[in-house]
C-alpha cells in the first residue's frame, strides 16, 4: 500500500487538492476557479459554497488519481487564502452574507477612525499587525452591523476563517476550530498570550461566542465526514499560506527565509521563539505552532512581482509570454543603469505608501527590450533586498539562506539575480507547490507519521542553489541607484 497525505490549497481564485507521498512529491493534483464577486469599488467577496464546493471537488478527484495506483491517503492538510471572513449560523450552518475577502477595502474609513482614536500602539503590541482592512476584525464588525438583524442572534452565530469554514464543512458541522496562523491574522489574537483577547474583542466589537478553538498547526480537527470523501478522514494540519509555505520550505531555523514570488511577493523571516517588533513596518505573524510552542516570524508584502512581468506581456506587449522575460534579460546590458519602480498600487513594506505610483528612470536610446525585462525582474530583487534589510535590522540578527518558491523562479536568470541583489545564497526547492506541502507535512506531523521537525526536514530537496556572483560594492552601488529611484517617488 503506498501510503499518502492529502493537501487542500484553499487560494484566493482557485482550490486545489494535491496528494503528497511520504518522500513529500506530489503525486496527484487537480483544481477548480471559482467566481470573483465585486459588488463595489474596493469590495471583493466569494461565495462560501463555491469555497466549500470546489474544495469538495477537487478533494474527490485527487483521491480517485491517487487511489487509481493504489493509494493509500492516510490524513488531511488544509492550507488557505488567510483573513477572508466569513460569518454562518450554527444551527442551519448558512452563511449569513459572502465572505469578505482579504483584499476588500471596505473597512477602511473604520480603520482610519480607530487609528485616528489612537488604538494602533496597543493593536499592534497584542497582535503583531498594523491597523488594516485586509485583517478579519473590522470585517466581523462590518457584517455583525450590516447584516439585518445579525448583531442581535450573534450567540447563534459562527465566524472563521477559510480554514475554520472548510473544517465545520468536512466534519458536518462537529467542529468549530482553526489554527494558530490563521488567528494570528483575525487581529483578535493576543499572539504573546496565544489567545483570544478580550481588549482587541470588546475594542472591535465581537463577541467571544463567535470564535472557533485555536489549536496547534498540527493536531487533531477532527474527521471528515463520509459523506465528503466517500471516508472518514482525520483532518491533522491547517495553516495559513504563506504559513504553511515556511514549513514546507523548512525554514525552521531562526534567520531562516521563505520568499513566495506570485503574483506579488510574501517574505517571511523565522524568529524562533521571539515574538520581533518591527521598528520597519514589518508585520510581527506566528510561523507555526506545533506542540504547543509557538514559532514567530516577521513579514513583508511586494505587492507587484509577477506581476510587472505580466504587465510587460498584457500591458506593453513586448513579450508573448513570462518565460520570455528570462531569454531579454539574459541580452541586456550589464550596466544599462535602468530601473523601474512598479509601484502600480501602491508601495508595500517597508515603505508603505498606497498612493505613491510608478515609474522607469535612466532612459537612454540604448534602451531596449532586454533592458525593460531586466529592469522589471530586478525591481523583485531590490525589493526583497529591502525587506531583508529590514528584517536583519528588526531581528538584529544575520540572515541565513533565501529560499525561494512560487511561479517567478522557474527563471534562472531571476535566481542569480536575487542571489546577486540581495547577497545572500538562494534556494530554490525540487518542489515549488511549498504551500500544500507544508499543510501535508503538517498533517503529517499531527498524525504521528513523523514525529519531529527534523524529520520533515530530512525530506527537503534542494533543485538549485546560488551563490551571489558580484562584490559588495557593486551591490551597494546598485541598490543606492534603486533607493535613489524609490525616494524620487516617495518625496515628491
Ligand atoms: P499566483 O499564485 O499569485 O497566481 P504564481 O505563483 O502562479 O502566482 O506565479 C505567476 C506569476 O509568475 C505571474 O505573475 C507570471 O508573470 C510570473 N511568471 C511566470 N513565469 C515566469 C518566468 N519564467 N519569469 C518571470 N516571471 C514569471
Amino acid at each position: 500500500m503506498r501510503e499518502r497525505i492529502l493537501a487542500i490549497d484553499q487560494g484566493t481564485t482557485s482550490s486545489r487538492a494535491i496528494v503528497h507521498d511520504l518522500q513529500g512529491r506530489s503525486v496527484a493534483t487537480a483544481q477548480r476557479e471559482f467566481e470573483q464577486h465585486y459588488p463595489h469599488s474596493g469590495w471583493v467577496e466569494h461565495e462560501p459554497a463555491d469555497l466549500w464546493q470546489t474544495t469538495l471537488a477537487v478533494g474527490r478527484e485527487a483521491l480517485e488519481r491517487s487511489e487509481a495506483d493504489g493509494g493509500e491517503v492516510l490524513a488531511l492538510g488544509i492550507t488557505n487564502q488567510r483573513e477572508t471572513t466569513i460569518v454562518w449560523d450554527r444551527q442551519t450552518g448558512e452563511p449569513i452574507h459572502r465572505a469578505i475577502v482579504w483584499q476588500d477595502r471596505r473597512t477602511a474609513e473604520r480603520c482610519g477612525e480607530l487609528k485616528a482614536a489612537g488604538h494602533e500602539a496597543e493593536v499592534s503590541a497584542r497582535t503583531g499587525l498594523l491597523i488594516d482592512p485586509y485583517f478579519s476584525a473590522t470585517k466581523i464588525d462590518w457584517l455583525l452591523n450590516h447584516v439585518d438583524g445579525a448583531r442581535a442572534k450573534a450567540g447563534q452565530l459562527a465566524f472563521g476563517t477559510v480554514d475554520s469554514w472548510l473544517i465545520w464543512n468536512l466534519t458536518g458541522g462537529r467542529v468549530h476550530a482553526t489554527d494558530a496562523t490563521n488567528a494570528a491574522r483575525t487581529m483578535l489574537f493576543n499572539i504573546h498570550t496565544q489567545d483570544w483577547d478580550d481588549e482587541l474583542l470588546s475594542l472591535f466589537g465581537v463577541p467571544r461566542t463567535l470564535l472557533p478553538e485555536v489549536l496547534d498547526c498540527a493536531d487533531d480537527f477532527g474527521m471528515t465526514d463520509p459523506g465528503g470523501f466517500g471516508r472518514a478522514l482525520p483532518i491533522r494540519g491547517v495553516a495559513g499560506d504563506q504559513h504553511a509555505a515556511v514549513v514546507g520550505q523548512t525554514c525552521f531555523t531562526p534567520g531562516m527565509i521563505k520568499s513566495t514570488y506570485g503574483t506579488g511577493c510574501f517574505a517571511l523571516m523565522n524568529t524562533g521563539e521571539t515574538p520581533v517588533a518591527s521598528s520597519n513596518r514589518l508585520l510581527t505573524t506566528m510561523a507555526y505552532r506545533i506542540g504547543g510552542r509557538p514559532t514567530y516570524a516577521l513579514e513583508g508584502a511586494i505587492f507587484v512581482a509577477g506581476a510587472t512581468i505580466q504587465w510587460l506581456r498584457d500591458g506593453l506587449g513586448l513579450i508573448d509570454a513570462a518565460a520570455e522575460s528570462e531569454e531579454h534579460a539574459r541580452q541586456a546590458r550589464p550596466d544599462h543603469g535602468t530601473y523601474l519602480v512598479p509601484a502600480f498600487t501602491g508601495l508595500g513594506a517597508p515603505y508603505w505608501e498606497p498612493d505613491v505610483r510608478g515609474a522607469i528612470f535612466g532612459l537612454t536610446r540604448n534602451t531596449g527590450v532586454p533592458e525593460l525585462a531586466a529592469a522589471a525582474l530586478e525591481a523583485v530583487c531590490y525589493q526583497t533586498h529591502d525587506l531583508a534589510v529590514a528584517m536583519a535590522r528588526d531581528a538584529d540578527a544575520q540572515l541565513g539562506t533565501l529560499r525561494v518558491d512560487g511561479g517567478m523562479v522557474v527563471n534562472d536568470w531571476l535566481l542569480q539575480r536575487l542571489a546577486d541583489l540581495v547577497g545572500l545564497v538562494v534556494e530554490r526547492p525540487r518542489e515549488i507547490e511549498t504551500t500544500a506541502l507544508g499543510a501535508s507535512y503538517l498533517a503529517g506531523l499531527g498524525h504521528g507519521i513523523w514525529t519531529s521537525l527534523d524529520q520533515v526536514q530530512d525530506q527537503w530537496a534542494l533543485d538549485r542553489r546560488v551563490e551571489p556572483s558580484i562584490e559588495k560594492a557593486e551591490r551597494e552601488s546598485r541598490v543606492r541607484g534603486w533607493q535613489d529611484a524609490v525616494r524620487r517617488l516617495t518625496h515628491d
